[in-house]
């Protein structure tokens, strides 16, 4: 299996001398290609730290990320910028698109900025409005349209020019039950369809029921991870388990 991601020891401290703070303390693990990876923990465990430092936004403490066996820690600023538009797609709770522009322009933004030709932009903006169903909206402008409209088309600004990694945090945190559920059998379908590698934060259960393999945080490392193999109903029940035994309501932890 070709290995699209590898974090190795990642460490974190926030904080000066006297007050430091280590969110995330040693945190290793791969990513293949082709699979939805979920990262849960509890709020502070340091899920958002992690995708900062993979996403090339934060630098770790200590430790290295390969991304396409490339080492992002090491890679100079005026290469990152670069390396990040050609291989990541970013996806956030709020679709962060540009109110002046139309959900199409938003999408073909990433695009037009590699100064791609336009008859590709326009097949690559028909092929993912057509996955993401938002066909309808394109000439519309982002306050003209639903929050889950709006995030698919931030989804599709994110896979338009094919990144080989997905990074997603809590891309279903603003939408209501049925908006979520229809944006991540979007993701599902990328996933299934194109083989697009996506790893995703979450803190929610149900989301990470659709994922293919989740990692569990816990202060700042590596609890234990889950890996679907059975019906997604029995997965969740199996998040749920983990969940409660992560977040301090296992009684137990305080014996
Ligand atoms: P999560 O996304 O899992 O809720 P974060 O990664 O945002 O957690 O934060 C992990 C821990 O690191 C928290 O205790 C948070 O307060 C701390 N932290 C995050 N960012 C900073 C920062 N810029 N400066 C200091 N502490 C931070
Ligand atoms: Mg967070």
């Amino acid at each position: 299996m070709e290995e699209i991601l590898i974090v190795e020891n990642i460490k974190k401290e926030y904080g000066r001398k006297g007050s430091k703070y280590e969110a995330l303390k040693g945190i290793s693990f791969k990513v293949y290609k082709g699979e939805f990876v979920g990262i849960m923990g509890s709020s502070g465990a340091g899920k958002s730290t992690l995708l900062n430092i993979i996403s090339t936004i934060d630098l770790p403490s200590l430790g290295n990320v390969y991304i396409e066996n490339k080492n992002i820690i090491k890679m100079k600023q005026n290469k990152l910028a670069d390396f990040r538009r050609d291989n990541l797609g970013f996806v956030f709770q709020d679709s962060n698109l540009l109110d002046t522009l139309t959900i199409k322009e938003n999408i073909m933004l990433p695009l037009s900025l590699k100064n791609e030709k336009v008859s590709v932009i326009e097949s690559r903006i028909k092929e993912v409005s057509k996955s993401l169903n938002i066909e309808s909206v394109l000439d519309k402008y982002p306050n003209e349209v639903s929050g889950g409209q709006k995030q698919r088309g931030a989804v599709c600004r994110a896979i338009v020019t094919k990144p080989s990694l997905i990074l997603a945090d809590e891309p279903t945190g603003a939408l209501d039950s049925k908006s979520a559920r229809d944006l991540l059998n979007s993701l599902v379908k990328l996933n299934k369809d194109n083989d697009s590698t996506i790893l995703m934060v979450t803190h929610d259960a149900i989301s990470a029921s659709f994922c293919s393999r989740i990692l569990f945080i816990k202060d700042g490392i590596i609890f234990t991870e889950l890996i679907k193999g059975e019906s997604t109903k029995e997965f969740y029940n199996k998040i749920l388990n983990t969940v409660s035994l992560i977040g301090g309501v296992n009684k137990n932890e305080f014996i």
